[in-house]
């Protein structure tokens, strides 16, 4: 990655201005229930407090949408990075303004302050120049390592770094983008791209990219009934995106032309009602009928996917293959997972649900790679850039 690094960065003394992912869930008592974010800027925030430096972190919360939400405030994100780190963390009341300016000048060398939750200011998201060089008055240099966000044009991942000379990317980044890279410009071949979620219409960006570089793609999820539409077959109560049906055909095609591996389920799980307890049964892609709608893969496809997936050499997986929130529909979702996870390839999770489901079987030791952020990462892999990594300086 041609953009300057925190390595390249001298830190001593200054206030290191950093943009986390600290985007974690909190259950009712505000407790941090999944902690893997914090673990994973750990690195970066070790080296810039080993390095001397004043660690300024700064991250959204959930969707506040430009108000102060008193269960989204950061302070029980701050305490569980003070038990982490073994240090104290001092979380402020608000991300700008002048109180927030003499608390972070007040900082000594080593010291790590967290910023209060961004996205209470609407400014944020709007990518707001005034909010942007409000922020950018807190440090010296700016490292973003929120790679979660960095699809985001937004201040505290954009705006800020027109204010500061030196904006360097944190190892988090640079550990995403050099998995990526290396498992989907130099893949252990075949490459077998592994695709579900609930909408066709934001995986065509991502498999139009791949459908040059992949051996196979399995497609599974609410996304797969677009598809299934486009054979000619009926798909009931099924998610259906009616104005892709076309690009779907398109895709099928093109797939066909390039002699690519595109698999789709053999068989569905489909069930009369979306709710866990509904009668369900399992049918053929041409068997959907009104009144039933697919809420996940069959035991055909859960085998016909494995066959493929046990001869890949790198695997790329973005989405859960059925209703996996629902235990009755979780089956193939959960199957892969495992067939995945105990296979020998090179495996990479894109992040999102796909990255919970891993994470919810036990399996996340057995990955490569599991990406810290789902929306981010297919946009990389779309794209091949990211607005937050574009707006950092060349090294
Ligand atoms: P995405 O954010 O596009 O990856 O979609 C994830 C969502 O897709 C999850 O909440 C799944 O429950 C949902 N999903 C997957 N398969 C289906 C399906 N067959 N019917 C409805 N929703 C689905």
């Amino acid at each position: 990655m041609a953009k300057l690094f925190i390595d390249d960065l001298d830190v001593k003394g200054k206030r290191v201005l950093t943009r986390v992912d600290f985007n974690v869930p909190l259950d009712d008592n505000q407790n941090v229930t999944d902690d893997t974010r914090l673990r994973a800027s750990l690195p970066t925030i070790k080296r810039i407090v080993d390095g001397g430096g004043k660690a300024v972190l700064m991250s959204h919360l959930g969707r506040p949408k430009g108000k102060v939400v008193d269960a989204l405030r950061m302070k029980p994100v701050g305490d569980k990075l003070a038990e982490i780190m073994g240090k104290p963390v001092k979380t402020l009341t608000d991300c700008i303004g002048a109180e927030v300016e003499a608390a972070v000048n007040a900082m000594q060398p080593g010291a790590v302050v967290l910023l209060e939750n961004l996205r209470f200011h609407p400014e944020e998201e709007k990518n707001d120049a005034g909010f942007a060089a409000a922020l950018a008055k807190l440090g010296d240099v700016y490292v973003n390592d929120a790679f979660g966000s960095s699809h985001r044009a937004h201040g505290s991942v954009v705006g800020v770094t027109e204010h500061i000379a030196q904006c360097a990317c944190g190892y988090l980044i640079r550990n995403e983008i050099e998995f990526l890279d290396e498992a989907l410009r130099e893949p252990k071949r075949p490459l077998v791209v592994i695709l579900g979620g609930a909408k066709v219409s934001s995986k065509i960006g991502v498999i139009e990219r791949l459908m040059d570089r992949a051996d196979a793609f399995l497609i599974g999820g609410g996304m797969s009934y677009t598809f299934v539409k486009a054979q000619g077959h009926n798909v009931g109560g099924s998610l259906l995106e009616a104005d892709y049906v076309e690009t779907a055909k398109g895709l099928l095609e093109k797939a066909a032309a390039k002699g690519i591996t595109f698999m789709l389920p053999d068989d569905y799980v489909v069930a009369d009602a979306f709710d866990n307890g509904a009668n369900s049964k399992v049918v053929a892609p041409d068997g959907i009928d009104d009144g039933w709608q697919g809420v996940d893969i069959g035991p055909k496809t859960i085998k016909a996917f494995g066959r493929v997936i046990a001869g890949a050499g790198t695997i790329f997986w973005n989405g859960p293959l059925g209703v996996f929130e629902m235990p009755s529909f979780a089956r193939g979702t959960f199957e892969v997972a495992h067939l995945v996870a105990e296979g020998g390839a090179v495996s990479v999770i894109g992040g999102g649900d796909s990255a919970s489901a891993i994470k919810k079987a036990g399996l996340a030791d057995r990955i490569t790679h599991i990406s810290t952020g789902g929306g981010a990462s297919m946009e990389y892999v779309e794209n091949g850039e990211l607005p937050g990594i574009n707006a950092l300086t060349d090294a």
